[in-house]
């Protein structure tokens, strides 16, 4: 019998996960150790473990595959950008990204395929949600893309397509699996991950993962201009927001990002920047100020290098910590999203700038 499509992504599976596995194939526990550190290094194939026995080696392929996803479509930039469009064997797809940078490589992951969000200038949602992707399929990207660059990759940011706090359990199985000691192993503090402000998603987070970086999506001053480009605003208001990063930075001591893409207009003027630094003064945080990345059949433009210079100078002038983030890939579709919408638009074209 074909059973290809009953088969199980092996790597869904934590070591105490796999030891039960093991136990059912009739194996002994310690092999378990053994099987989740290959597929951490990233085997394709079961036959790759080589001290492991070949009966085991059938057995686990014949009930489970090892679920990296297919580079369905790459994009390489003159930067070392690697743009890929994965897909699953469901034929879902996803965009991940990696990006170099001073402290080392790094990979911005999907947590979902599609979004529910409805952020206004984003390319990731509008097709609404497909649906959320398993612990095992962030990890998979991690591993997918370091063999298609052949680097090692030691940071890992949750920024991609997708609301990872609309799929918490999937996010927090994603971080057991890729920091475990006998796999992948890397540290809490090399992941960081970005929400659009799903209240409830930080609180339980500051508890479960405080060691996580944590990034939240502003990208306005008040309730009244983020209500205009993020649904989610009328959810959960301006105010509580605040508050639910206040006391995130209080319980974990921990600092958060706040992103703040900057668009032509709407939310780039120095009165937007005074209020935004009210709101931010004295506290642990760090503005991460984003040209934004242009979208087609998103009207929005990204702001004037003379405003975006103008915005970061006012909150410094306040004691606010700033930066402007490095545009990286802005050869290829570098806004979340465009890889995978551009492909819908041209099935079969291998896009290699
Ligand atoms: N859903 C999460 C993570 C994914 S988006 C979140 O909202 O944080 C990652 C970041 O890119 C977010 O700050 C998002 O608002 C931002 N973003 C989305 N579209 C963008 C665009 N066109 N230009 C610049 N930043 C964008």
């Amino acid at each position: 019998m074909d059973n290809t499509t009953t088969k199980i992504n092996i790597l869904e599976f934590l070591p105490d996960e796999l030891g039960s596995v093991m136990e059912e194939l009739g194996e002994k526990k310690f092999r378990a150790t053994q099987v989740f550190g290959w597929l951490s290094k990233g085997i394709s194939s079961f036959d790759e473990m080589n001290n492991v026995p070949k009966s085991l080696r059938d057995k686990l392929d014949n009930a489970y595959y090892i679920g990296q996803p297919e580079a369905a479509a790459v994009q390489r930039s003159t930067d070392g950008t690697v743009k890929c469009l994965f897909r699953f064997r469901d034929g879902a797809e996803i965009e991940s990204v990696f990006m170099k940078y001073s402290y080392g490589n790094s990979i911005c992951i999907s947590s979902q395929v599609g979004c529910r969000m409805g952020c206004s200038f984003c390319a990731s949602t509008m097709d609404g949600l497909e649906r959320g992707l398993s612990g095992g399929e962030m990890l998979g990207q991690v591993l997918a893309m370091r063999a298609l660059t052949g680097e090692d990759i030691g940071h890992v940011v949750v920024m991609g397509m997708g609301e990872p706090f609309d799929n918490y359990e999937g996010l927090l199985k994603f971080i057991k699996l890729i920091n475990d000691r006998k796999g992948y192993d890397l540290g809490l503090r090399n992941i960081t991950v970005s929400t659009c402000g799903i209240l409830p998603g930080i609180r339980q987070f500051a508890e479960d993962a405080p060691q996580v970086n944590l990034a939240v999506s502003l990208h306005a001053p008040n309730q009244t201009l983020r209500e205009r480009t993020m649904p989610v605003a009328k959810k959960y208001g301006y105010d509580e927001l605040m508050q639910t990063c206040r006391e995130y930075t209080e319980t974990t001591g921990r600092r958060i990002t706040f992103e703040y893409a900057l668009i032509d207009g709407v939310n780039d003027s120095a009165e937007c920047a005074e209020e935004l630094a009210s709101r931010l003064k004295g506290w642990l945080t760090h503005v991460n100020l984003i040209p934004l990345n242009e979208v087609s059949g998103r009207d929005y433009k990204t702001a004037a290098g003379a405003n975006i210079k103008r915005f970061r100078d006012v909150l410094e002038r306040h004691g606010v910590a700033v930066t402007v983030r490095r545009t990286l890939g802005s050869d290829i579709d570098a806004a979340c999203g465009q890889l995978r919408r551009n492909r819908q638009d041209n099935q079969g074209t291998e896009i290699n700038k």
